[in-house]
């Protein structure tokens, strides 16, 4: 599976992806350049380079429809759980 190349936001304090992957670049042969983001997070522009970024498994929309039975089943089991939430309530 491919990896995202991601950078942590300074301001959310969270890893954001760069929009690459190893898909499309080798992260070992990237030059060690400072790179501009517009952050999906805050939406403000950071600049990165490759030494403070990292590699993370996240799931692309590929993976998504190879695991869609998966999330099939995790979706009718929440709904069994509200159904019997919904049923353990006393009549209004
Ligand atoms: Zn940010």
């Amino acid at each position: 599976m491919a990896q995202t190349i991601v950078i942590r936001c300074p301001l959310r304090e969270e890893a954001v992806s760069t929009g690459l992957t190893t898909d499309s670049v080798i992260f070992a042969t990237l030059p060690d350049v400072w790179v501009s983001l517009q952050c999906p997070l805050c939406g403000k522009p950071h600049h990165w380079r490759p030494g403070h970024a990292w590699l993370e498994e996240r799931p692309d929309d590929n993976a998504r429809e190879a695991l869609g039975g998966v999330e099939d089943g995790s979706e009718q089991a929440d709904h069994g759980v509200l159904a019997f939430q919904e049923q353990g309530r006393p009549p209004p």
